[in-house]
């Protein structure tokens, strides 16, 4: 049977959430599809020492603070997904989990969103599928050959899983630095970590208050029309959270050239052994479903004006990263983008 809705937003992690708190307040009839089965989004599937790189107050969804957690400067993973969960239910929040969404058509004057579990016809359709669900590996030459275990950040969980192990961490992201600073503060295991080009560490004090200071004198440039700050990145890769300084991590290896049977061997011709692999290599947007819509450009991007898809604009994509918004893929960045995109598609529906 098909379902009639005015907005069904694909996606009930922060991005979909914030956006629905913004959708009941413009009064629209929508409904959230989640692929999990249960709140939180990528929350849930974090390794299991992981912290936020802001306090509580700096890590919040709109309408709601997050509180405190006891004991913590920076609130664990679980705690996140505690705060997702109560603010689905405070704000009484139109989903359902366990509800994946294959494809999204145009059909007339609908678009046809086509469930696992049912099919819909909106009058605007946001997606907020993030890109957990699509780690990127490299193409790294002998990759298939390296007999040992090879595993991307979304299935790394504790130390306890290599102890004894020699364990190769590739990656000059936060993951990268958070998880070979976990191994090795550990002490059982052996760590070497990987990157492409020297680690771009921030000043010991800026958190991600102050990246999304630097997040919103951007969007401020760009809504005065002033020309463009520059995000984040202009100040360095990694937030030294306390695990990193503790660790201790401050250089790195340079990529190596290649997998072997048995580890990997570096640019001098230099090998050495591994047992494990962890690939801290990033993700990609989670797009598959917007597939039959053809909207794709170059480096399979959605072109967008802000949110809404330039080729078809009763679609908005939200949370995927500065690219719909700035700072739109943290817990207190993606509340304003969407905003925006709430009020956009309620003046369509108009
Ligand atoms: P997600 O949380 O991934 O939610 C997307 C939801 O959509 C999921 O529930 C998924 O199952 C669902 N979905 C996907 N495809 C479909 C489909 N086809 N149909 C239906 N449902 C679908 N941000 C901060 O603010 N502070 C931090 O300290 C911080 N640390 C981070 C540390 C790590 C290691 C990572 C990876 C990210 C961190 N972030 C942090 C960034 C950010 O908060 C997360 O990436 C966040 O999870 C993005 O939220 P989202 O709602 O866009 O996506």
């Amino acid at each position: 049977m098909t379902q009639q809705t005015d907005v069904v937003m694909v996606g009930g992690g922060q991005a979909g959430l914030a956006a629905g708190y913004h959708l009941r307040r413009q009064g629209l009839d929508f409904v959230i599809l989640d692929a999990e089965a249960a709140p939180g989004g990528a929350w849930q599937h974090m390794w299991d020492s992981l912290h936020l790189f802001s306090p509580a107050e700096h890590s919040s969804l709109p309408g709601r603070l997050m509180p405190a957690q006891a004991g913590e400067t920076y609130p664990g993973a679980g705690h996140v997904v505690d705060y997702l969960t109560d603010y689905e239910k405070r704000y009484d929040l139109p989903i359902q989990h366990g509800a994946r969404v294959d494809a999204v058509r145009r059909h007339a004057d609908r678009l046809l969103v086509e469930a696992d579990s049912a099919t819909w016809q909106a009058r605007a359709v946001i997606s907020a599928t993030g890109n957990w669900s699509r780690p990127f590996l490299p193409a790294v030459p002998g990759r298939s050959t390296f007999t040992g275990r090879q595993l991307h950040t979304v299935n790394y969980r504790c130390p306890a899983d290599f102890a004894g192990q020699r364990v190769v961490v590739v990656g000059g992201g936060n993951s990268g630095a958070q998880i070979a600073a976990d191994l090795a503060l550990d002490g059982r295991i052996q760590t070497t970590w990987v990157t492409q080009r020297p680690p771009r560490f921030l000043p010991d004090d800026v958190d991600g208050r102050a990246l999304f200071d630097v997040a919103t004198a951007r969007r401020r440039a760009l809504d005065a029309g002033r020309s463009d700050t520059g995000g984040v990145a202009s100040l360095g890769d990694i937030v030294a959270v306390p695990p990193v300084r503790a660790a201790g991590l401050l250089t790195t290896k340079l990529m190596f050239t290649r997998l072997t049977a048995t580890g990997v061997r570096w640019a001098d011709g230099s090998q050495s052994d591994a047992d494990a692999i962890v690939w801290c290599t990033g993700f990609r947007p989670a797009l598959a479903h917007l597939a039959p819509l053809n909207l794709r450009g170059p480096r399979g991007r959605i072109p967008t004006d802000g949110t809404r898809a330039l080729g078809e604009p009763r679609l908005h994509l939200l949370g995927y990263g500065d690219w719909t918004g700035p700072a739109s893929a943290t817990l207190m960045g993606v509340g304003r983008t969407a905003r925006d995109a709430a009020r956009e598609v309620s003046g369509l529906l108009m």
